[in-house]
């Protein structure tokens, strides 16, 4: 028997539409050398009328890709918004890949449009005679100035596109299944590969990120989106705020520190999200110049294992609570989120907090072991993670991979417990796992280990070969500025910590721990520079 039920699709339009109505007064706040720069959401819903017309005029009539290469800010919002809305796809490129990857992924996904902040330009304007698909350059601001067209290619600027369009669209009506946005993976572990978001995908992560199970995004929160839109839909914020008529404060270019400190004293965030590294930095810059963050209820960190020596400064010292979430570009990206039982109290409820958390309803989570069998959820056996649900990806854009997947689960590459209540608690991603003398040893655990070291600034772990037991772990570790902590303090402080046989021996005394292009720790190039003698 059918359902009684309306077949209303899900799909951009609509959120749209409601945020740029309904929630008009919300505003989307971008940082720039001379302070805030305001927009109202109901400007940006007649701005992006204004832009839909325009990328009609350049041809944008289907699915063409729409491509950013842009921070975040309010002109990268209105393209989130739009290019989905008029039935054509957004593809939102990382500013931070080599050029040769680039070049691959605007080609491979053949990006008809490409809309690039003025800043980023010096990246983009040499690989663009490689773009073989691409027509029309859109540079934002009122100037094209410093961007040479190569033949067959036209640049406009924004402004200059979508003044004097009408400010109302009609937006048609989409298949909710269609193609809304895609991003590649920042391949940390391999090639980018692209995943591609439905609208009713994207809509449905959207409410998840307002659930009180997830990031709990509420209507008139302020939310500071430091996660880059460039990375894995800036964690679904920009959507999930339209949704439910949360202000976004977008920082730009301006990500160091210092000016991100600035940003929260004036715009005073109730809700923030970035990965780990972003957050020490912040952390570490907050001990030299004091200041106020407690505007913030809550801050969403993911993207790799938050240390809990970072959970605890934010907490004791700021009064700011960490909510730990692990997701990834496959996932749109929000898979579990660490919120303890209502009832836990003390160790017990930090120890739910630490681990990465529970699923949402919404999402089916298994272990699954080296010999390809389901382990139980008993919060002791290990396995691989695999995941299902309505927005996790089911297959890569034109390419296979078929190892990736499994029986229609997606296979993360994390390898962890989850225990009988829901909580998942990662030790590893597979490729990152040491194994010395036939045992396993986490890098994750041992990182956390070296960071609850007070004179510690960051620290990455890899495992490096070694004749005797196969593989050890080596330690990449900077000291805070000022300290006179030596490698010897640090293995004192480890030996109650780790069992002994996992204690390293190898360390590294390095100025900054190299970062991949979304700011994690690197793993393969720390690896690799082991391998050259820039570490040892
Ligand atoms: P990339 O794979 O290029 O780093 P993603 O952002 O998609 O890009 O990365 C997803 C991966 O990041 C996950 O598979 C996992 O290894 C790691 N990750 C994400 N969140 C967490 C977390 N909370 N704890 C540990 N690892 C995490």
């Amino acid at each position: 028997m059918l359902s009684t039920m309306q077949d209303a699709p899900l799909s951009i339009a609509h959120l749209l539409r409601h945020g740029s109505t309904v929630h008009g007064d919300a505003e989307v706040v971008t940082w720039t050398d001379s302070g805030p720069r305001r927009v109202s959401y109901a400007q940006v819903g007649r701005r992006c009328a204004a832009l839909a017309h325009a990328l009609r005029g350049l041809g944008v009539t289907g699915d063409e890709r729409v491509a950013t290469f842009m921070w975040n800010n309010s002109e990268h919002l209105e393209a989130y918004l739009t290019v989905p809305s008029m039935g054509a796809v957004l593809h939102t490129l990382n500013i931070r890949l080599f050029p040769e990857q680039l070049v691959h992924v605007a080609n491979h996904a053949e990006d008809h449009v490409i809309i690039v902040d003025p800043s980023l330009i010096p990246l983009l304007a040499p690989q663009l005679p490689q773009l073989t698909t691409v027509k029309h350059v859109i540079v934002t601001g009122p100037s094209t100035a410093g961007l040479e067209a190569p033949a067959g290619v036209q640049v406009h600027a924004y402004e200059a596109l979508i003044t004097d369009q009408p400010e109302e669209f009609d937006w048609p009506e989409v298949d909710e299944h269609s193609a809304a946005a895609m991003c590649y993976t920042s391949g940390t572990t391999g090639d980018p590969k692209g995943v591609v978001y439905s609208h009713r995908s994207i809509y449905l992560h959207s409410m998840q990120v307002c659930m009180s199970d997830g990031p709990n995004l509420r209507q008139g929160d302020r939310a500071l989106a430091v996660v880059p839109q460039f990375h894995a839909m800036s964690w679904g914020l920009p959507y999930a705020a339209f949704m439910i008529g949360a202000s976004l404060l977008m920082p730009d270019r301006f990500l160091q520190p210092a000016p991100l400190a600035e940003f929260i004293a004036a715009e005073r965030p109730t809700f923030a999200a970035a990965v780990p590294t972003i957050w020490q930095g912040l952390h570490l810059y907050l001990e030299q110049h004091p200041q106020d963050i407690s505007s913030m209820r809550e801050v969403l960190i993911g993207g790799a294992a938050v240390p809990p020596a970072l959970m605890h400064a934010f907490e004791d010292e700021h009064n700011v609570s960490v909510l730990h979430a692990w997701g990834m570009t496959e996932t749109s990206p929000l898979g579990s989120v660490a919120r303890p039982p209502l009832d836990a109290t003390g160790e017990e409820m930090w120890k739910y907090r630490y681990s990465q958390g529970r699923f949402p309803a919404s999402v089916q989570a298994r272990l699954v072991d080296d010999e390809g069998k389901v382990v139980p959820n008993d919060g002791a056996s290990i396995g691989e993670l695999q995941v299902r649900g309505p927005w996790i990806t089911a297959s890569y854009y034109g390419v296979d991979a078929a190892d990736k997947f499994d029986d229609g689960w997606l296979r993360t590459g994390d390898v962890g417990t989850i225990t009988s209540d829901g909580y998942l608690a990662l030790s590893d991603r597979t490729k990152d796992i040491i194994k010395s003398g036939g045992e396993w040893i986490s890098s994750v655990d041992l990182e956390n280990a070296v960071m609850g070291h007070p004179a510690v600034a960051e620290a990455a772990v890899v495992g490096v070969p070694d004749e005797k037991w196969d593989e050890r772990p080596l330690v990449a570790v900077v000291f805070r500025e000022g300290s006179d902590a030596t490698v010897a303090d640090v293995q004192a402080f480890l030996a109650d910590k780790v069992a002994k046989w996992q204690l390293p021996e190898n360390w590294a005394v390095v100025q900054e721990v190299p970062k991949t292009s979304v700011g994690k720790f690197d793993k393969k190039r720390i690896r690799s520079d082991y391998h050259d003698g820039a570490l040892s």
